[in-house]
């Protein structure tokens, strides 16, 4: 590692754009121990992922060594195109974007926790993955909680009993839910969605269903990352506030 970051010291404008990713970086740990601090909780509680879609794996790199713990992709090819130079030793990688199941079996065994679920078909197809390859794969359950046409994920209606699926299922074990809130124009919209989604989570934790973990409620990014933690988040998935607005290159 200490290899290719030499090759990226060596051009002075990556240079300044890390020194950019470091400022980012701990601005964002002070952040998270603040608004965990005002719910009673520490930064410790709080899982910093740093959603890498579209970054350079040397960046990726550099923010681990900066004590990053978590990344999560998007996609499964770009994850798959990254998966060798990743430097995954003191670190986790997530899938977090939409998964079909024809590519279930190109990732399971890659990525410690496939935050996406959103049926039971795609459940049952990691189910059977995972069996073949003798492992469990850890899951979140992604709910849509604004109802959006556009967004994938279970309805809020449907969650409970898609639990109850999948908690019959070899080889797969939910940790909790993720979702992903409709883009809000003021803070209350966003507390009301965070909080239903709160509401959610404790409630389906209360009824303690067979073979379901709830210790992860995974909402919150760049925009507003604080407001998720003050309303029960324990993960945040944060992109562009850490490493810099997005460049797609093949869009
Ligand atoms: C891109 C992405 C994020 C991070 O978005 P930012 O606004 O850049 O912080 C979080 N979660 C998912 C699922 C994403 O695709």
């Amino acid at each position: 590692m200490t290899e290719k970051l030499s090759k990226v010291n060596n051009i002075e404008a990556d240079n300044e754009k890390l020194e950019q990713v470091k400022r980012n970086f701990f601005e964002i740990q002070e952040n998270i121990a603040k608004s965990a601090q005002s719910v009673g909780k520490t930064a410790d509680d709080i899982i910093f992922l740093a959603a890498t879609k579209t970054v350079p794996v040397e960046i990726i790199n550099y923010s681990i060594s900066l004590g990053l713990k978590y990344i999560g992709e998007n996609k499964v090819q770009e994850f798959l195109s990254k998966y060798e130079q990743y430097n995954l030793d003191n670190c986790k990688a997530h899938l977090i974007g939409h998964l079909q199941t024809n590519k279930v079996k190109q990732i399971v065994g890659k990525v410690d926790m496939i935050q996406s679920v959103d049926s039971l078909k795609l459940a049952q197809e990691i189910s059977k993955i995972s069996v073949q390859k003798n492992l469990t794969t850890k899951i979140l359950i992604e709910v849509n909680i604004g109802g959006e046409e556009s967004k994938s994920g279970t309805t809020p209606e449907t969650v409970e009993e898609l639990l109850y699926q999948v908690s019959a299922l070899d080889n797969i074990k939910v940790e909790g839910l993720m979702t992903i809130p409709p883009i809000c124009s003021n803070n209350n919209e966003i507390y009301k969605y965070f909080d239903k989604m709160n509401k959610l989570f404790i409630d389906i934790s209360s009824k303690k269903i067979d073979n379901i973990n709830m210790c992860y409620l995974s909402m919150g990014m760049s925009n507003d990352y604080q407001e998720a933690i003050k309303s029960g988040a324990n993960m945040v998935r944060i992109g562009s506030s850490l490493y810099g607005a997005r460049q797609y290159i093949n869009k």
